[in-house]
């Protein structure tokens, strides 16, 4: 009770944060980054410095960060518009198949149904497919031939399944995955999940992992059907 209670505060805190300072960082750093594209014209025309390289990466790196916590904190809006599901899907798994096929990774996808209809805004659908495939392909170990399957389905909800052959994760691991800042990952910023259940949570949603070390895991998200 008393945890729930605290980590309810926690959520409120990490949102009005996230509403008064995401954007007063955002800001800055754009500038910040065309003027380092500017000192990058001026000094380095061979295009052989690696500094420009990791400055903007890092300047990139923030931005991301700062990106999920406007998510984190964003309130229930603009979710009055069905979305159709799997042309969502499809568009995601376009937007990101070159970045499969740059690491040699198989994409599998199956539609039980062609269209489906969500109360959750497209954008947000986005961002979910987005940090869950991203979460996938960053559990394929070196070497292993990664396999990354995607489905939608349709029971009494809409359920979209995606499952990798990744290094899996612990117990432990489980029970943190949606703690603000929880991350096993030396880059990892523990955003993404949090962020992910929070949008499908507000769009009456649910999502549950279920995993095995070394095997893999799966990660399934149950989303309300709408009228279109
Ligand atoms: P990040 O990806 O920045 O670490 P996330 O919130 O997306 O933050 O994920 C939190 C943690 O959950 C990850 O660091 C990782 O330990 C675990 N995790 C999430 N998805 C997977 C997955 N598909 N396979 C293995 N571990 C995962
Ligand atoms: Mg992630």
């Amino acid at each position: 009770r008393l945890i729930e209670e605290i980590n309810a505060q926690k959520k409120e805190l990490i949102g009005m944060l996230a509403a008064n300072t995401a954007h007063e960082i955002k800001n800055p750093l754009t500038s910040v980054r065309g003027f380092v594209e500017l000192l990058e014209l001026k000094y380095d025309r061979q295009g052989d410095n690696p500094h420009f390289a990791i400055i903007k990466t890092e300047i990139d790196r923030i931005t991301d960060i700062v990106g999920q916590f406007l998510l984190l904190g964003r309130p229930t809006e603009e979710n009055n518009e069905p979305t159709e599901v799997v042309k969502v899907v499809k568009d995601t798994l376009n937007f990101m198949k070159y970045d499969f096929d740059v690491h040699q990774m198989r994409l599998i996808s199956s539609y039980q149904e062609p269209e489906l209809y969500t109360m959750m805004a497209t954008d947000q659908l986005k961002q979910v497919l987005i940090n869950l495939l991203q979460n996938a392909k960053e559990a394929i170990p070196e070497g292993r031939s990664g396999v990354i399957e995607i489905k939608v389905q349709l029971q009494d909800m809409i359920i979209i399944t995606i499952s990798d052959n990744g290094i899996g994760m612990s117990e432990s691991t489980l029970n943190q995955l949606y703690e603000p800042f929880f991350t096993t990952k030396i880059t990892g910023t523990g955003l993404g999940l949090p962020v992910t259940r929070n949008m499908i949570e507000l769009a009456g949603g649910t999502i549950e992992a279920q995993s095995t070390v070394d095997v893999g895991t799966t990660f399934i998200v149950r989303l309300p059907i709408s009228q279109s």
